[in-house]
């Protein structure tokens, strides 16, 4: 897929269709542990002083690039920014056709009640799209067992996480092996945004 790389960080500059269509072949693989994320202007400043994060942004099948400050540092080394693939207009378009195809959703992150909130509206909106589970993202290090076999237990095709930058895609990385899901996303505040 086509990339360009800004302070180091490569991201596609791919259509809409596109992310999506890679986002679903993850999904439909027999087996994977791909992972996914999003980086905006802030994530690749953040990037640039934390090795972990940017090393887990390098070990992502895919990083979308989100935002206008991705567009212009995009310009600045001479490219275009094919598309803006942030999560907010991303994720209606995930569970629409996720819904469509009987693939399973877990909701990992925010405030305790958040992700059920979040859960409802998306069952009212997409009826046929199949929550597996939800687990709010403040179960501390001793939590991280039973939050792993809960998701496992699941077995979910895509697992959105949204527990902020970078702690997110660190969690991810961390456990990214012991998870059996097809697809990690890191999604940040956009649980908050859906629950409202
Ligand atoms: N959060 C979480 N666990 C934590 C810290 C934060 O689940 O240990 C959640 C928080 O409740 C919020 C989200 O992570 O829903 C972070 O949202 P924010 O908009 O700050 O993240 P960003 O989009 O900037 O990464």
């Amino acid at each position: 897929r086509p990339t360009v790389t800004v302070l180091g960080l490569p991201f596609v500059n791919i259509s809409r269709e596109e992310a999506l269509e890679a986002l679903f072949d993850y999904m439909r693989a027999p087996h994977t542990n791909a992972t996914v994320h999003f980086i905006n202007a802030h994530c690749a400043n953040v990037a640039q002083n934390h090795p972990r994060y940017y090393q887990a942004l390098l070990n992502a099948n895919m990083v979308l690039p989100d935002g206008s400050g991705v567009a212009i540092a995009c310009k600045r080394v001479g490219e275009s920014l094919v598309a803006n693939l942030n999560g907010t207009d991303l994720f209606p378009l995930i569970c629409e056709q996720m819904a469509e195809e009987g693939l399973r959703l877990f909701l990992l992150g925010a405030a305790p009640g958040v992700a059920d909130t979040m859960a409802d509206k998306l069952k009212q909106r997409f009826p046929k799209l199949e929550i597996v589970g939800v687990q709010h993202g403040f179960f501390g290090t001793t939590g991280t067992d039973q939050v792993i076999d809960k998701i496992n237990e699941a077995r979910p095709d895509l697992l959105c996480v949204a527990m902020g930058v970078p702690h997110q895609e660190l969690w991810v990385e961390r456990y990214r092996h012991r998870l059996k899901v097809k697809l990690a996303m890191g999604v940040g505040g956009l649980f908050d945004f859906s629950a409202e």
